[in-house]
């Protein structure tokens, strides 16, 4: 057995090569706990009322454990905390479901439920079993965009002021590529941009995780015996995969790569001047940069493919109601 090299007594569970240390599971949590914490530090207000964006995988679980833990540490802060799950109606999603209420409810969270079907009108199981092959997208990308949306609008019917996600640093990582490989200016500035205002509608996110590894993430979860999902979402398809794939063999070279290039981001995406004005979307009114939303276009070419008229605002009918009345 090899020893923690910080307190030199619990068996350590994971090694940090970045830092060239042992780590038992205890040293770890503290590690965590701290890059998470200074990110709910800086980034959320006195009296939030946070949603936590909380699918039941590890990620998610992992943020919503550590927002409550801060939310418990300083009460001075008044934080309110709920937690959500957009059912988006797969296999995979079910075991997800059953783990994040049990989470929550250890935490003393209330924990809600929605699904892709009810606010959108479609879910992904349904796209996978209709999209052809040769489709131009995969479930995974409109999964996406679906997801967000709704976790967005969810958010503002509960009247939350900011909204916590489990991304973690290999996500931002992966997902600034990405928008670089397209030439995506304005998404690598949201992405990565911590905005506080709440603008047409749109509610900020905060993401603790951000400087925490996927491995360390994965580790932790395990060695505490977190209530949360361990396996990825098997409709994971596209772009991500070859980046997740090259970056994880950059870092493998160059320990610390992930760290240096989110830091490298982060200053890029501050020193520019965002000139994209957020507006609503003409035809669902959610907050968008386009005259139509990314989910709408989508919309519109699925309508012919279900042979049904999904453009349409999104339903949000009871969500309210589903709050006030816990
Ligand atoms: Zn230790
Ligand atoms: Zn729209």
């Amino acid at each position: 057995m090899r020893k923690c090299d910080l307190c030199g007594v619990s068996e350590a569970i994971y090694t940090d090569y970045v830092k060239g240390v042992s780590l038992c599971a205890d040293c770890l949590m503290s590690s965590i706990r701290r890059r998470a914490w200074s990110v709910l530090r800086r980034e959320l207000m006195r009296g939030d009322k946070i949603m936590v964006a909380h699918s039941g995988g590890k990620d998610s679980s992992l943020a919503l454990l550590l927002t409550k833990e801060f939310s418990d540490e300083n009460p001075e802060m008044g934080l309110e905390l709920i937690s959500v799950t957009i059912n988006e109606g797969t296999f995979y999603r079910q075991t997800s479901i059953e783990l994040a209420e049990r989470l929550a409810s250890q935490l003393g969270v209330e924990h809600f439920t929605f699904t892709m079907e009810e606010i959108h009108g479609l879910s992904i199981e349904e796209l996978n079993l209709k999209l052809p092959s040769n489709w131009k997208r995969s479930a995974c990308t409109y999964c996406g965009v679906f997801r967000r949306q709704a976790i967005n609008a969810v958010a503002r019917e509960a009247g939350a002021t900011a909204v916590v996600t489990g991304h973690n640093l290999d996500d931002l990582v992966q997902t600034a590529l990405m928008n670089m490989s397209r030439g995506d200016l304005n998404a690598l500035v949201k992405t990565l941009r911590h905005e506080r205002k709440i603008e047409e509608g749109l509610i900020p996110r905060v993401r603790p995780l951000k400087y925490v590894y996927e491995r360390e993430v994965a580790a932790i979860v395990v060695a505490k015996g977190i209530s949360a999902h361990l396996g990825k979402c098997p409709f994971t398809q596209g772009m991500r995969i070859g980046i997740r794939r090259e970056v994880d063999e950059l870092e493998d070279l160059e320990a610390g790569a992930k760290v240096r290039a989110l830091e490298t981001f982060l200053l890029i995406s501050e020193g520019l001047i965002s000139d994209v004005k957020l507006r609503k979307c003409r035809v669902c009114g959610e907050p968008t940069t386009t005259d139509l939303c990314k989910a709408c276009q989508f919309k519109a070419e699925l309508s012919e493919l279900l042979g049904r008229d999904l453009l349409k605002p999104l339903n949000l009918k009871g969500v309210k109601e589903r709050f006030i009345g816990g």
